[in-house]
């Protein structure tokens, strides 16, 4: 086992994480999540272009569990790319991401400012130690043998171990602190409270995101039906937990009015259809893509000057990031959905 210490500003960032950032912890969950993604992404890409990786069946999937009682413990884990010993070290004891290295230049001091800043940035993986009181990864890159096990209280440095792992692919344990109201924290070791997080900020993850999850179901016979007099018994079956389908992202003619006019109700929570849709894709230093609708119906509080939240939701790379993102929406259109 090796002892290893954080980047200066790695501790820095940690220290404020734990001690003074306390709502939007939940956005940990996504930003795990969105690590997941970004690993399956790599992954394809090499089966893709490397021979070394051809063989991999690659079968892409994003696990989510949890335990309740005493030690309470969420686990996030995938078969994606995976890290090797020399990768941990690189990527979970040094800020690599430029979002982070501006996320921490943009810090006031002030928590509030800055846990506001945390939601729309969200600093990657060091995230989870707004929740954790310890933090274990267990990796093992594609393509290599041995798997590494990482593990850290976030409290200046880490501990780096060689270990057994099956599979290629990365499982993020995170042991949850205690529940504490007044920091926010609630108890993430639920379905519900998972399930509700997973549907709002990463529903258009392109990977299934899996759970096991327990249900009362009436016995069938042996042809399946449903036997109406059996005793209920608890079942436990893997359930999906986003809807993958991100339809801006996809060309116009590739996606039909129905699914459209669906999508519309889905973010909107309007019943009726819309009066039109519209598309747009820019390209330059920036790409965007944009799905844009026109109500068929004024929404009631138009005219209150703070009335009709302004619809246009922010994803980027399909993760939500911001609802009523009023810097891409003039006031005048504030009917806009999107
Ligand atoms: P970012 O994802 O924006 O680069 P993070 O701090 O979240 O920043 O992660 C740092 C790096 O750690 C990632 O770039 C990636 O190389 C690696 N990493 C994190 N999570 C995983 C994972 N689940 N599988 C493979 N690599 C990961």
């Amino acid at each position: 086992m090796s002892k290893h210490k954080f980047q200066t500003e790695v501790s820095q960032l940690l220290q404020l994480i734990i001690h003074s950032l306390y709502s939007h912890n939940e956005i940990f969950l996504r930003e795990l999540i969105s690590n997941s993604s970004d690993a399956q992404d790599k992954l394809k890409y090499l089966t893709l272009t490397d021979d070394k990786y051809k063989s991999i069946d690659a079968n892409p999937r994003i696990d989510i569990s949890f335990e309740d009682g005493e030690n309470k413990k969420i686990t996030i884990s995938d078969n994606g790319v995976g890290m090797n010993k020399d990768d941990l070290k690189e990527n979970l004891g040094t800020i690599a991401r430029s979002g982070t290295k501006k996320f921490v230049e943009m810090l006031s001091g002030d928590s509030n400012k800055d846990s506001n800043l945390i939601g729309q940035f969200g600093v990657g993986f060091y995230s989870c130690f707004m929740v954790a009181e310890k933090v274990e990864v267990e990796t093992r890159r594609a393509g290599e043998q041995s798997g590494t096990h990482w593990e850290s209280t976030g409290d200046g440095g880490y501990l780096v171990q060689e270990t057994e792992k099956d599979v290629a692919g990365t499982r993020v344990i995170v042991h949850l602190k205690p529940e504490d109201a007044e920091a926010e924290l609630k108890d993430y070791t639920s379905e519900q409270t998972i399930r509700s997080i997973v549907k709002k900020y990463s529903d258009f993850v392109a990977y299934p995101i899996q759970m096991e999850v327990e249900r009362k179901e009436k016995g069938t016979d042996s042809e399946g039906r449903v036997k109406e007099d059996a005793p209920e018994k608890t079942v436990i079956r893997q359930d999906t937990l986003n809807s993958m389908k991100a339809i801006w992202m996809q060309p116009k003619d590739k996606v039909s009015d129905e699914e459209y006019k669906e999508f519309y109700k889905h973010i909107s929570h309007d019943w009726n259809d819309p009066l039109e849709s519209i598309t747009a894709k820019l390209e330059g230093t920036l790409e965007a893509q944009a799905l844009l609708f026109i109500p068929s119906k004024a929404p009631f509080d138009l005219h209150f000057q703070e009335g009709t939240n302004r619809g246009i939701q922010l994803y980027v790379n399909r993760i939500f990031i911001m609802d009523e993102c009023r810097d891409l929406m003039p006031e005048y259109l504030r009917f806009i959905r999107g």
